[in-house]
């Protein structure tokens, strides 16, 4: 279904927001710098489909960046959160939905304990405190490519809106925050061994991805993760496992679920808020104990634990069954094999990389450009010209991308097969235009 080219509506909110927020924006992503046009302001959503302001109906192949495991306004979060709302917003105090919702989040993680928090920035943020303050050392290694919120010392290389907008460093992040991170090359084994033999002492953490999501898909070669659950433990170093996109999407648990290699420390965000803002981060009981007030590393939240949050994420993960995951991997490997077949019969290089249910495609320029992606250098090569051009195109008939070719498409467990043929629909379409960018 042709969306209308004109969004006077949006554009009309656009502009008033330049006014007021910088960017028209509250995260550089929602706007279209690497695509062009107006980004759509959303007025409802509904199962896989939401709708602009100005009337038009898309597929969603976003979900909120990933929280919305079961589509829009279902009606057991919706009314999940309306309950809780009707008895009070926040208390700051305890309650027995954090105790239930991390009680779930304890029984389906390798985590032993967890600590709720309202973003996967302050769960980053608060666990690479925690394991400094658990170490007594200061370096933490990232991987370049990989995103973990805007943490002053982990935007360095980092993925997601930075690598869409090619920012080369975030002014306002001093040298001084960033001396005390190293960034290597992901799934590089050797620079990872080089850097502990050099430095190992004084390494208080890993921090990754646990499959990568923030620089396109980019998945951990096999053993990957295991090595740097090695690498760390030998030196007395802790592994965190950045599972804010992973976590209850690509199974029960996450990543962990799909590979064994475990972690000291897990951050988890998105599906576990059901779309309200809760994260949280977790792992071995005698690290998490040193969290204030059992212990002396300081961290808080006015809202952390907030109860419509708590209500919003425990619906969430009360919909997310066995069954829930077999069909979104099962309407994602099928939506991989028709993007491809468009792709391919359009003859535009390409390569699409998954993460259990998660995946992205990569465009090229050439054929020769064409290869698995394993870093951030490899992510770079992909077209942004042909990206947009197939962006714009899948718009214009109604299925809404990520705005990047670094961001990951997501799926939901309302996503069918009348979904499925309206996106087969528009894919010949796209890929042409793809193929004569
Ligand atoms: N870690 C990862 C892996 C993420 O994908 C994100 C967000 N996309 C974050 C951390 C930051 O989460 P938030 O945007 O909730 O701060």
């Amino acid at each position: 279904m042709p969306v209308s080219p004109e969004t006077p509506k949006s554009a009309a909110l656009f502009e008033r927001a330049a006014r007021v927020i910088p960017g028209g924006v509250n995260s550089p992503v929602r706007a279209f710098r690497a695509v062009g046009g107006t980004p759509r302001f959303m007025d409802h959503g509904r199962g896989p489909y939401m709708t602009d302001v100005d009337g038009n109906e898309y597929v969603d192949l976003i979900c909120s960046w990933g929280p919305l495991l079961h589509g829009h306004a279902h009606p057991h979060v919706v009314d999940a959160v309306r309950q809780a709302a009707s008895k009070g917003t926040s208390f700051g105090t305890p309650t027995a939905a954090e105790v239930a919702l991390g009680e779930e989040i304890v029984r389906r993680t390798p985590a032993d304990e967890v600590r709720l928090v309202n973003s996967g920035t302050e769960a980053t943020m608060s666990a690479i405190r925690l394991a400094r303050g658990f170490t007594e050392r200061s370096v933490v290694v990232k991987f370049a490519g990989c995103y973990h919120g805007h943490v002053d010392a982990l935007l360095a290389e980092a993925g997601s809106g930075v690598a869409t907008l090619a920012i080369p460093e975030t002014r306002g992040v001093t040298a001084e925050q960033t001396a005390q991170t190293v960034v290597l090359p992901y799934n590089d084994v050797a620079a990872l061994e080089e850097l502990f033999a050099q430095r190992g002492s004084e390494i208080a953490c890993v921090i990754t991805e646990a499959s990568p999501g923030n620089m396109g898909v980019v998945p951990p070669r096999d053993g990957f993760n295991e090595h740097l659950r090695r690498v760390t433990a030998q030196y007395g170093a802790l592994l965190i496992s950045d599972e804010v996109m992973t976590g209850f999407r690509v199974s029960p648990s996450g990543w962990a679920g799909l590979d064994p290699a475990g972690a000291d420390l897990y951050t988890f965000g998105k599906v576990m808020g059901g779309g309200l803002p809760a994260a949280a981060f977790g792992g071995r009981a005698d690290v998490m104990n040193l969290l204030a007030p059992a212990g002396p590393v300081y961290q808080a939240g006015t809202l952390s634990g907030n109860p419509l949050a708590t209500a919003a994420g425990l619906a969430n993960l009360e919909l997310a069954t066995d069954a829930a995951y077999e069909h979104i991997d099962r309407t994602s490997a099928a939506l991989q094999g028709m993007v491809a077949a468009a792709l391919f019969e359009a003859g535009v290089p390409h390569k699409i990389q998954h993460a259990g249910n998660m995946f992205s495609v990569f465009f090229f320029d050439d054929d020769e450009q064409v290869r698995s992606v394993d870093n951030y250098a490899q992510a770079r090569t992909q077209s942004p010209v042909k990206f947009s051009a197939f962006f714009n195109e899948m718009l214009a008939r109604g299925i809404y991308l990520p705005p990047s070719g670094y961001e990951c498409w997501f799926l939901s467990s309302v996503h069918d097969e009348k979904v499925l043929d309206r996106i087969n629909d528009a894919l010949p379409y796209a890929a042409g235009a793809a193929a004569a960018a």
